[in-house]
C-alpha cells in the first residue's frame, strides 16, 4: 500500500513539474498561465496530450518536437524529475502531516524561482514575498514562529547588507533585491540558525560552480552567474538534511 501511495506521489510531483515548467516559461514573458494548453516554444504547434505527458513524452519523442523537430530543452524533464523526487521525499518524511504540505510547497516555489533566475536573471516577487508569508504561517503552527522570523530577518538582513556594502566597494549591483527576498524566504522556511548553513551552501556550491562555468566558457567575471539556484539548493539541503548537517557541525564543536 505504501509502495502504491508512493508511486501515486511520484506521478502527482511530475505532473506538478509540468505545471512548474509552464510558470518557469510563462511568467517572466508575462504570458496567462492559464491559456493557450501547452505548445512548442519554437514552432507554437499545441502538443497533444500525449505529447505532453511527464517526464515520459520527453523520452518518447527523442527530445524534439513532433512537428518542427527542433530540440526540446532537457529543462522540461529535469524539472518534472526533480518535482517527482522532492515531493516523494517529502511524503515518505512525513507522510500526510501539515509539513508536507508547506515544505512542498517551498520546494515549488524554489524550482519555478530558480528555473526564471537560471533563464531571465530575475526572481519574481510575486513568487518570493508570498512565499516568505507561507514560511512564516508554517513556522507559527508548529510553534516555532519566533525561529522562523528570526530566520528570516537575519537571512534577508545579511544579503541585504552584502548588498549595499558590495554596491559601494564594487560601484555596481552584486545582489539584487530578488536574492533578498528570497533568503528572506528561505530563512523563514528554514528557521533560525539552519539558515546560516543555507547560506554556506549557496555561497560554496555558487563558487566553486562559477570559477567551472568561467573557466569552460571564458566569459568575462562581469557576466552575472544568477545566483536563486544555488540559494535554492541551500534552502532544499538544509530542509533534507537537516539532521546530518548537525550532526557534521557537532564533528567540528559547532552545537545548534
Ligand atoms: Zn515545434
Amino acid at each position: 500500500m505504501k509502495f502504491l501511495h508512493s508511486v501515486a506521489v511520484f506521478i502527482f510531483g511530475s505532473a506538478i513539474g509540468s505545471f512548474l515548467n509552464v510558470l518557469i516559461y510563462r511568467m517572466p514573458r508575462g504570458l496567462s498561465i492559464i491559456t493557450p494548453r501547452s505548445f512548442c516554444p519554437h514552432c507554437k504547434k499545441s502538443l497533444k496530450w500525449y505529447e505532453n505527458i511527464p517526464i515520459l513524452s520527453f523520452i518518447g519523442l527523442g527530445g524534439k518536437c513532433n512537428k518542427c523537430k527542433r530540440p526540446i530543452s532537457i529543462q522540461y524533464p529535469l524539472v518534472e524529475l526533480l518535482t517527482a523526487l522532492l515531493l516523494l521525499w517529502s511524503f515518505t518524511k512525513y507522510s500526510f502531516r501539515i509539513d508536507f504540505f508547506f515544505i512542498a510547497i517551498f520546494f515549488f516555489i524554489l524550482i519555478v524561482i530558480s528555473g526564471i533566475d537560471f533563464t531571465h536573471q530575475v526572481i519574481p516577487d510575486i513568487l518570493s514575498i508570498p512565499g516568505i508569508f507561507i514560511g512564516l504561517v508554517y513556522q507559527f503552527l508548529n510553534n516555532n514562529f519566533l525561529m522562523g522570523l528570526i530566520g528570516a530577518l537575519f537571512g534577508g538582513g545579511l544579503i541585504f547588507l552584502i548588498r549595499i556594502l558590495g554596491g559601494w566597494a564594487y560601484k555596481k549591483e552584486v545582489m539584487g533585491m530578488g536574492d533578498v527576498y528570497l533568503v528572506t524566504l528561505i530563512g523563514a522556511f528554514a528557521g533560525f540558525p539552519m539558515i546560516i548553513p543555507a547560506i554556506f551552501i549557496a555561497a560554496l556550491f555558487g563558487s566553486i560552480i562559477g570559477m567551472i562555468y568561467l573557466s569552460i566558457t571564458h566569459k568575462s567575471k562581469d557576466n552575472p552567474i544568477p545566483f536563486g539556484p544555488f540559494l535554492s539548493i541551500g534552502g532544499a539541503s538544509v530542509v533534507i538534511l537537516h539532521n546530518q548537517i548537525i550532526q557534521f557541525l557537532r564533528n567540528f564543536g559547532i552545537y545548534f
